[in-house]
């Protein structure tokens, strides 16, 4: 017997039936991998899903009522060019990339600098002479407890003694983020030292290494740390060698609480310990060689991370990378060692699905995050936190936060799940809405902030 549209009854039966199944599995799959991200809310919400969005195609397939051929028809084809138009690739506008800033930033300016004056200091009293304006905003973080304080918020005995001790060993390698080139300069090829360095730098636990030519507005104009306070930067380096490393999912999730800046830490201790061997690697080769680390830095990581093709700054300011999303932390080596430069993706998929997400501005407890789209600011269309409330609220918290980077669709961990959705949201801007609206769904509009792991909270 054969239906009104030419295909047999049991053939549209079983492509019925195999459209349920199919529905039912990826569901089912889905909340096997929330469920092992300890994402229990998802899990459960994808469990439920699996058992609706396969029985009306059961269920169908079951029943016999007049014109079953046509209304089976019907669903079948709506279910496939709905997915089909998910998929395909279409974007239906680009937004235009973040351009080169025409101006650079005093480092003097930035909130662990201003965190650092000491009132009744020639360096205090001379800074808000000249920045007034600044001085009732830092007064108000100078009244909270401030970061890793006993009094905080979020005080946690063992996170917080982890935070410290990482501080500590980041302070003590400091000293080695320069030192004596070789005498001996070794010839290179430039394109199998790039390829060397970027694969042990991996090995060392690196998640990605970009190259890119060192530019003026990667740089400071002047120290704003410690003891080389107002000295102007000067780097002569040609290359800048920017390296993330993976911040872990389940201790951001916990995000505003202690752990988050035990990881933090943690990580820019990492990162900064790969910066501070492959610095030290590339002088030994008898090169020209600089770390930048955590509190040492004379540039700015993210616009050197991002211009090493390595992501796109996003709506919370920080890199968003294609797999990882802002849960990474950075560091960078700026040399003179002859480096091939990587050519820079087509990240302005993360510009488009930011000017929809706003999560992080959502869910930020200082509202430091801006709702609105993008501003032009010094030649440069972006977004700018604002910087002051978001540090004055750690200064509460007694932790970094994290919350924007915690609950960003693109932080999800990195697995084969996640990175199609990545690539539908890549690719198409149907798929973009579509993403947000099932991340809504599985995770919530502002997703809760996990507990502390068992093995933290003793
Ligand atoms: S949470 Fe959304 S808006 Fe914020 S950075 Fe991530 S993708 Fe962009
Ligand atoms: S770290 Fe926290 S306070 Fe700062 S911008 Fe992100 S969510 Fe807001």
């Amino acid at each position: 017997m054969y239906s009104f549209i030419f295909l047999p009854h049991n053939l549209l039966n079983l492509l019925l039936i195999a459209t349920g199944v199919i529905f039912f599995l990826i569901m089912i799959s889905f909340s096997i991998v929330f469920f092992q991200e300890k994402e229990y809310r998802a899990a459960k919400i994808a469990f439920i899903t699996s058992l609706f969005v396969a029985s009306p195609f059961i269920l169908i397939s079951l029943m016999q009522f007049a014109y079953k051929d046509v209304i089976a028809f019907i669903i079948l084809f709506i279910t496939y060019s709905a997915v089909l138009v998910l998929f395909i690739p279409i974007r239906f506008s680009k937004k235009e990339l973040f351009s080169e800033p025409t101006d650079k930033h005093d480092e003097r300016d930035i909130m662990f600098s201003r965190n650092e004056l000491v009132p009744n200091t020639e360096k205090y009293t001379q800074y808000y002479a000249l920045n007034p304006e600044k001085k009732v905003i830092d007064d108000n973080f100078r009244d909270k407890p401030g970061l890793l304080s006993p009094e905080s918020v979020f005080y946690h005995t063992l996170a917080y003694a982890s935070a410290n001790a990482n501080l500590q060993v980041i302070e003590a390698l400091k000293p080695f983020v320069n030192g004596t080139v070789a005498a001996k300069k070794l010839e290179v090829d430039n394109e199998k030292i790039s390829k060397y360095l970027k694969a042990w730098a991996s090995k060392l636990g690196a998640h990605s290494t970009g190259i890119t030519i060192l530019k003026e507005y990667h740089l400071y104009s002047h120290k704003g740390r410690k003891e080389l306070y107002g000295k102007e930067i000067t780097n002569h380096h040609k290359f800048a060698i920017a390296i993330t490393v993976e911040m872990d999912n389940d201790l951001i999730s916990t995000a505003p609480k202690g752990p988050v800046i035990m990881e933090s830490t943690q990580q820019y201790l990492n990162s900064g310990t790969i910066a501070l061997q492959i610095a030290s690697f590339i002088r030994e080769l008898g090169y020209s060689a600089r770390a930048h680390i955590d509190g040492n830095y004379e540039l700015i990581c993210p616009l050197v991370a991002r211009d090493a093709g390595l992501g796109e700054i996003g709506r919370m300011g920080l890199l968003i990378t294609p797999k990882l999303g802002p849960r990474v932390r950075l560091a960078v080596v700026t040399t003179d060692i002859p480096l091939p430069v990587d050519t820079k993706s087509d990240f302005s998929s993360v510009i488009d699905f930011c000017t929809i997400c706003k999560k992080c501005a959502v869910v930020c407890p200082s509202h430091a995050i801006s709702l609105e789209n993008r501003k032009k600011i010094s030649n440069t269309l972006r977004w700018k936190i604002n910087s002051e409330s978001c540090f004055t609220y750690w200064c509460s918290a007694g932790t970094d936060c994290g919350r924007c980077i915690a609950v960003c669709p693109y932080s999800h961990p990195n697995n084969l799940m996640h990175n199609i959705i990545r690539w539908g949201i890549h690719n198409s801007s149907l798929f973009q809405r579509f993403a947000l609206f099932m991340d809504n769904i599985f995770y919530g509009k502002k997703p809760k902030s996990r507990k502390i792991p068992s093995w933290i909270d003793i």
